[in-house]
């Protein structure tokens, strides 16, 4: 097996430290608990992660107390959608105070939009003469932020979908009879409030931006810039060699920090992206350069 793939050993350090900074929890869609991908992220070898769930830090705290008890360096993070006009357009933060007031207000109306969405999901569904139990969802899904990959389980459970793959292709995925928009806060809005809880703002995965030319991404960085961001993510599962490389080289005509993760939510042949995971790797002298980053923190 060559040594990029995932063969599922332990330690694949090669001597040196790697670092994972785009991991998902079960506080939003991930499968494993906080406490329980830190354990597995110090397995395989990293020698620091950041949870960035998506709209919630309900997994903050499992997580930072799992890996100080497992030596792991831990960074608190989240994932935040922004509107955009095509594509999707990811911020991801790191080092946030989880306490801060404005982003604890952004999350609450983020927290109401997705309710109001996921309400107007399962009504649709319903149209559709597919009927799931929202509260049910809810529940099951536990503290943190519920998404259209839990309503997916649901339509798994009744029978009416195969899998994850099947319930967004043919319900729940962007154009499909279920998909209902969700009113999003504007990039600008995010990296301020980001900045204001004390932390550094990275663009995840600009391969998803549906830019159509470097020129469009080059105008979209600007304006980002502008209003504070500090980090693109230049390694994610999703981008091509040449997209790396290009990212890369827009990092160092920007001046950003570059941020790399595997985007990890579960193990599985679709959303495995691999511990530490896998074939995207980041070497931990780019936590040095996202740290630099901190803002003040204006409480
Ligand atoms: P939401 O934030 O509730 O709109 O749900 C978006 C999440 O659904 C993403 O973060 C993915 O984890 C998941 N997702 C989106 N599209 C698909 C797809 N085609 N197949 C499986 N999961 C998907
Ligand atoms: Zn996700
Ligand atoms: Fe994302
Ligand atoms: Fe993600």
């Amino acid at each position: 097996m060559p040594p990029n793939q995932d063969d599922g050993r332990e330690d694949r350090t090669d001597g040196r430290r790697w670092i994972d900074l785009h991991l998902h929890s079960t506080a939003s869609d991930g499968a494993f608990a906080p406490a329980k991908l830190m354990q597995l992220a110090r397995q395989r070898g990293l020698s620091a992660a950041a949870l960035t769930d998506h709209d919630t830090v309900a997994g903050l705290p499992e997580a930072a107390e799992a890996a100080e008890q497992c030596g792991l360096e831990f960074v608190p993070g989240i994932e935040l959608a922004a509107e955009h006009a095509r594509g999707t357009l990811h911020i991801l933060a790191y080092f946030i105070d989880p306490q801060s007031a404005g982003l604890s207000r952004m999350l609450e109306s983020i927290v109401r939009e997705r309710e109001l969405r996921n309400r107007r999901i399962v009504e649709r569904l319903g149209e559709l003469g597919i009927t799931v139990d929202y509260n049910e969802i809810a529940e099951r899904s536990g503290s943190g932020s519920i998404g259209r990959p839990h309503i997916a389980g649901a339509l798994i459970r009744a029978g009416a979908a195969r899998d994850m793959h099947d319930a967004f292709a043919r319900y729940l995925g962007d154009d499909q009879p279920a998909c209902v928009e969700r009113a999003l806060p504007s990039a600008e809005t995010i990296i301020a409030t980001i900045r204001d809880a004390g932390g550094a703002a990275s663009l995840a995965h600009p391969s998803q931006l549906g830019c159509e030319s470097s020129l469009e991404l080059e105008t979209l960085l600007r304006r980002l810039i502008d209003a504070g961001l500090d980090a693109l993510e230049v390694r994610h599962p999703d981008h091509t060699a040449r997209q790396t490389e290009s990212f890369e080289s827009l990092t160092r005509r920007f001046d950003l920090a570059k941020t790399g993760g595997s985007d990890f939510h579960a193990l599985g042949p679709r959303h495995f992206r691999g511990v530490g995971f896998g074939r995207v790797r980041v070497p931990y002298d780019w936590l040095k350069e996202i740290r630099a980053r901190r803002h003040e923190n204006r409480g």
